[in-house]
């Protein structure tokens, strides 16, 4: 059972501190999603459309982190859907199962439902050949749960995606997706550091780790997912140095924890 294998819709724990840069993409997200959420008579009652939002940019830019900070900040249950997954080769089952997603944040509300890889849930109809089947109905299910929401309901809904050129342009009309965000690559060096800053807040480091001058080795156009691959390179090379002279030194294991961890510049340059 889809439904089943969602799990149950719980408030993440993802705090604006965890991520480095992006400003601008944390402010815009949080005017879409505040005022309806303190408000959401005022917007029912101006028969205004509220506010979809889709992230875009590469694989590991930060897209799903943002999208549980904003949930995490305002209180919210957080569902996520992965586009492919959602689809069943069974007639009539994709559309059951939104329609079982929607039911579900309405029940778990104040909630977001985070569709990831929304492209591959709602390509465009024309592109995709499939006039009148299965993707066709699942757009056209998807279409009208939206459109339910305006009724007031505190069901927030941000997708994300890396291809927003494959996406069905009826999704992306007023009311729906129609707040386009770029979550992309970190290329300037200020926000380099601060994505750093934020992956090794929990380290203790050595007094020679001098983030600027870590980042001012790495390729231009580095994604935060590859600035994760690094701290997290440097933080096991500092692990087995420890784990190694407890080993040597027959020291008592347990007396040791991640603070005794110390990350120092030579293991941030393997
Ligand atoms: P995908 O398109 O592959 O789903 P995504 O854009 O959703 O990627 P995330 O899953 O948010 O990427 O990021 C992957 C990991 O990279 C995060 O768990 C985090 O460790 C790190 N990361 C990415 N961006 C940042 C950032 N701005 N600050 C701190 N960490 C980041």
């Amino acid at each position: 059972n889809y439904n089943e294998s969602l799990g149950a819709p719980k408030v993440p724990k993802v705090q604006w501190s965890d991520i480095g840069g992006l400003n601008n993409v944390k402010e815009e997200i949080m005017k879409t999603i505040n005022l309806p959420l303190r408000r959401p008579d005022l917007f029912k009652k101006s028969g205004l459309t509220r506010s979809g939002i889709l992230l875009f940019g590469p694989p590991g830019t930060g897209k799903t982190l943002i999208a549980k900070a904003v949930a995490t900040e305002c209180s919210l249950c957080f569902l996520t859907v992965k586009g492919p997954e959602l689809l069943n080769m069974y007639v009539g089952q994709s559309e059951q199962n939104i329609r079982e997603v929607f039911e579900r944040a309405r029940q778990a509300s104040p909630c977001i439902i985070f569709f990831d890889e929304l492209d591959s849930l709602a390509p465009n109809r024309g592109l995709s050949g499939d006039s009148g089947g299965v993707m066709d109905r699942v757009v056209s299910q998807l279409l009208s749960e939206m459109d339910g929401l305006n009724n007031g309901a505190k069901v927030f809904i941000i997708g994300a995606t890396n291809r927003p050129d494959l996406i069905d342009p009826a999704l992306l009309r007023p009311g729906r997706f129609d707040k386009l965000l770029y979550v992309g690559p970190c290329t300037e060096e200020g926000s380099k550091v601060s994505v750093m800053q934020a992956l090794t807040k929990k380290f203790k480091l050595a007094s020679d780790v001098d983030p600027q001058e870590i980042v001012s080795s790495c390729p231009k156009n580095i994604t935060g997912a590859d600035l994760y691959g690094i701290c997290s390179t440097a933080w096991s090379s500092a692990a087995k140095r420890l784990i190694d002279r407890i080993e040597r030194d027959a020291l008592n294991a347990e007396e040791f924890t991640d603070q005794h961890v110390e990350v120092t510049a030579a293991d941030f340059a393997r």
